[in-house]
């Protein structure tokens, strides 16, 4: 079962797809965390990048598909793509490879907030700058203000979680997306999930298209 999730800041991906990881057991393969890592390794590659994203930009094309097709190299099926492609010359690349590699994908499940809800929910996040635990002043606020609970560090807003900035990364982010989620749409695979309510709520929505997919592939290959 080959997937890929898509959805805009603050639209909980990255929590439905941990949770996806430990249900189906698939290979988590996220942009955020593979570009993260190579930022604090500290390459030359991670500075050059760590630039682009203090200003709100969206990584080169080329950077992104070597971090991510590397990853995908080693482990071919059987995996959930979070956070790529996003662009157009993206699809391009992954499409090249799967195609090269005979694998297909099953679902592009696309979680969708709108904006408004997407700035509440980004922007009330506060960091704690020491541990990194994270909080909401709204949903999970720290007992003392500005102070982590866990380790008593500072608890902060991060730069590019201010409104304006998740403003901005939203407009992108929808613009961006218009003609990928045209293309998955015309491969029959894409699945647009209302991302508003709890996370129960919007897993529950996600989750019986998984064990349809997975039933079915599972079938598919007993039948083999
Ligand atoms: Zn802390």
């Amino acid at each position: 079962m080959n997937i890929l999730i898509f959805g805009p800041p603050g639209s909980g991906k990255s929590t439905h797809s941990r949770r996806i990881v430990e249900k189906y057991g698939l290979e988590y393969i996220a942009s955020g965390d593979i570009i993260r890592a190579e930022i604090n390794k500290g390459s030359a590659l991670g500075l050059e990048m760590k630039k682009y994203i203090e200003k709100g930009e969206l990584l080169p094309d080329t950077v992104i598909n070597t971090l991510v097709l590397s990853k995908l190299r080693r482990k071919r099926e059987n995996f959930i793509i979070d956070g790529y492609p996003r662009t157009a010359e993206q699809v391009l690349a992954l499409e090249n490879f799967l195609y090269d590699h005979g694998i297909k994908i099953d679902l592009a499940i696309d979680i969708f907030i709108s904006k408004e809800e997407s700035i509440t929910r980004i922007s009330g996040r506060r960091i704690c700058k020491n541990c990194g635990a994270v909080y909401h002043i709204k949903y999970n606020p720290p007992k003392v203000s500005g102070k982590c609970d866990i380790c008593g560090g500072e608890v902060a807003q991060r730069d590019d979680d201010r409104p304006e900035i998740v403003s901005r990364r939203y407009d992108i982010y929808i613009n961006n997306m218009e003609p990928i989620i045209k293309f998955y749409k015309k491969q029959g695979v894409y699945v647009q999930i209302n991302g508003h309510g709890g996370i129960e709520e919007v897993w529950e929505r996600i989750r019986p298209l998984l064990d349809y997919i997975w039933n079915r592939e599972r079938k598919r290959k007993e039948f083999r």
